[in-house]
């Protein structure tokens, strides 16, 4: 995908923020309305994620997918970066998985973070396995080991190139 300052104007004005932080694309969409459809050029779309997530000068590794971690819920029309993230289509499932299992719960937790007896416990996939991190007393404590900890498992398994967003926000 070829992409200019021109491809990086255009979907900054297709972009409202939302209350959680979430960039939410308003053009065109596909999927039944999940996904933002981006025209790159005559004959060639791709998914508005994963244009931002490339105009923030990363790459998608052969196999890889950008996966989404709305702090309030996935929003598959989300194109903020700090909310995107590269998974396998493997790490996609679990992550589906997980969250489907913290929603029929009835609470939103963040990324890795699963409730315990009055605590908070995280984990998160070194790439073969899940790696536990400990409990916390608070989810948010929780949310930013597990945040940190996917961090350096990234960098470790795409290398010091992998620009990773800021774990922080
Ligand atoms: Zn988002």
């Amino acid at each position: 995908m070829n992409l200019t300052a021109r491809h990086a104007e255009r979907l900054t004005r297709f972009l409202v923020q939302s209350e959680n932080g979430c960039l939410l694309w308003t053009g065109a969409t596909y999927g039944g309305g999940r996904y933002g459809h981006f025209k790159v050029k005559a004959g060639e779309h791709a998914a508005a994620h994963r244009v931002a997530w490339l105009l923030a000068g990363r790459e998608i590794p052969e196999g890889m997918q950008v996966l989404h971690n709305c702090p309030g819920g996935d929003n598959p029309l989300c194109c903020n970066v700090d909310h995107l993230w590269l998974g396998t289509m493997h790490d996609n499932m679990r992550d589906r998985r997980e969250k489907g299992r913290c929603a029929r719960h009835g609470s939103l937790l963040p990324w890795g973070v699963n409730r315990q007896v009055g605590r908070f416990g995280a984990r998160a996939w070194d790439g073969r396995k899940t790696v536990w991190l400990g409990s916390f007393s608070t989810a948010e404590e929780a949310g930013k080991v597990a945040a940190a900890a996917r961090l350096e498992f990234d960098r470790r398994r795409f290398g010091d190139d992998y620009k990773a967003g800021n774990a922080d926000d």
